[in-house]
């Protein structure tokens, strides 16, 4: 083997030592991404701009009287697609957190990291946003390498500047959005109204959270795909071989040949006529075109990569060049490992069918619970630290009822011992109604007549009723004298 061809293996390994964005000694090594140009770049910004758009106007859609989506972690206020959840719902949001991430598995084996690619909000916010600006205010790759480089002249000063005050707004913008989900949008605009004065501590945290965004996406950027997210960590051990991702048909690729208009010509003529190439030549021209578009910096002729995020740049850059040198299309593109090397692929393995059968689980669980889920939650408890108590009527327990109303009406209610007989209840500081979506606290006692003559515990039930209907049924145990 030539010094050439060690040279080439060396550089075609190095992908499985280090990252292309930090250098061997630990420094950034900064990428300079080309814009791609294609049918799956228009897809993706019509994707990003119909997800941007419902990140910035969902907390605005009022549903039933709820902020559509409202993730409020201090007051524990939870509204998903307009329906509120109360802390003991709990356990429906855990689900369906569990649920999302089994859809992802699922998503992931069978489609790669298409979540990286279209949907993740730092790609959406990265690609399609901040790298746009980018390079409307620096021009291309080879403009920005030069710029960055070179001495700061007053062109190189006005461009920094405005890139800089354009991040910090937009970061300014995201983070005022993500407060609208956080704090409510009412709290948001109205804390706007009110001005940052008369709420330092919120307006601190805003700009805490804007310095955040701005970091990211003007310096940290593909390093939070690459080192980051905890996502792009376990992908790696939920691909095979059977995975669609973006992937390079190296066996219609290689061996790559620079381009020339003599080749182009004799492949077509051998193609035509069904004669095998000339030199074994492969569609791949080493361009490297696909390589510069790549926001991680990666040759995605090496294989699939733990950096790849799917983002498809490589598709629309490689089919660019394909046009031009008037190969068919392709030579990068959605595809797994078995259908290029064996020419076929099992999307419904065996592994994606047990993955399969725990989504359709939890999915009809969730489902089944959310249909369950009841408009009204009844907790009766004794009081803390008492037993029973004598009184002229008879036997006394003390009771604390909470009643959650999780409607969007007013509720008057009534509560009734309804087995065994012989129980009155009389209320203490109980109200009568319960106001929509609202929990009452109430007390009251419960009387054991002393003519029902019957002494020691007892299970007893209750009744809660509003407008003749019963709403809920408990029962508790009623603790008595044994003689
Ligand atoms: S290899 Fe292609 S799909 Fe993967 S990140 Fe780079 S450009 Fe995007
Ligand atoms: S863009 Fe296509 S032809 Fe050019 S180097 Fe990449 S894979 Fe090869």
């Amino acid at each position: 083997m030539s010094i050439i061809d060690l040279d080439l293996v060396e550089d075609h390994e190095r992908h499985r030592a280090e990252l292309a964005s930090i250098q061997p000694d630990g420094r950034r090594r900064w990428i300079y991404a080309r814009m791609p140009r294609g049918w799956y770049t228009t897809l993706r910004r019509i994707v990003s701009i119909v997800l941007i758009a419902f990140l910035v106007l969902a907390p605005f859609v009022t549903v039933g009287g709820h902020q559509f989506i409202l993730l409020n972690i201090i007051t524990r206020e939870f509204v998903l697609f307009g329906m509120p959840f109360w802390p003991n719902d709990f356990y429906l949001i855990a689900l369906l957190f569990l649920t999302g991430v089994i859809t992802i598995v699922l998503f992931t084996a069978t489609l790669g990291r298409i979540w990286c690619g279209w949907l993740c909000p730092q790609t959406v916010f990265m690609e399609m946003v901040f790298r746009n600006i980018e390079w409307m205010i620096e021009g291309g790759p080879k403009e920005q390498a030069l710029r960055r480089n070179g001495p700061w002249t007053w062109d190189r000063w006005w461009r920094a500047g405005v890139k800089v005050l354009l991040f910090a707004a937009i970061s300014f913008g995201i983070a005022n959005v993500f407060l609208s989900y956080v704090i409510s949008r009412d709290r948001l605009v109205m804390y706007i109204v009110d001005g940052p004065a008369a709420h330092l501590e919120l307006f601190g945290g805003l700009l805490f959270f804007t310095f955040v965004f701005f970091m990211v996406f003007y310096r940290f950027r593909e390093q939070a795909c690459l080192i980051a997210c905890p996502y792009g960590r376990y992908m790696s051990a939920l691909v095979d071989e059977n995975t669609v991702a973006v992937t390079y048909d190296n066996k219609r690729g290689e061996s790559r040949t620079k381009w020339s208009k003599a080749d182009s010509d004799a492949r077509k003529h051998a193609d035509e006529h069904g004669f095998s190439r000339p030199r074994g030549a492969g569609d791949c021209v080493d361009c490297h075109q696909c390589v510069t578009v790549c926001p991680t910096g990666i040759d995605i002729r090496n294989g699939i990569q733990l950096e790849c995020v799917n983002c498809t740049a490589c598709i629309d850059a490689c089919d660019e060049v394909m046009d031009k040198v008037g190969l068919d299309r392709g030579l990068i593109r959605y595809s797994s490992l078995n259908a290029i090397e064996q020419g076929t692929s099992r999307i419904f393995t065996r592994r994606i069918k047990a993955y399969l059968v725990v989504w359709v689980v939890f999915v009809a669980v969730v489902g089944v619970l959310f249909a369950m889920r009841s408009d009204l939650d009844v907790v009766l408890l004794r009081q803390p630290k008492s037993t029973w108590t004598t009184m002229a009527q008879g036997t006394a327990n003390f009771y604390a009822l909470n009643i959650i109303n999780k409607t969007s009406q007013d509720l008057p209610y009534e509560i009734a011992v309804v087995s065994p007989s012989g129980y009155s209840i009389t209320p203490l500081n109980l109200p009568t109604m319960v106001k929509a979506e609202q929990k009452m606290e109430g007390r009251l006692v419960i009387i054991r007549s002393s003519q029902a003559q019957r002494t020691g515990d007892e299970t007893i039930r209750l009744e809660v009723r509003s407008r003749g209907a019963v709403l809920r049924t408990v029962e508790t145990t009623f603790i008595g004298p044994q003689e």
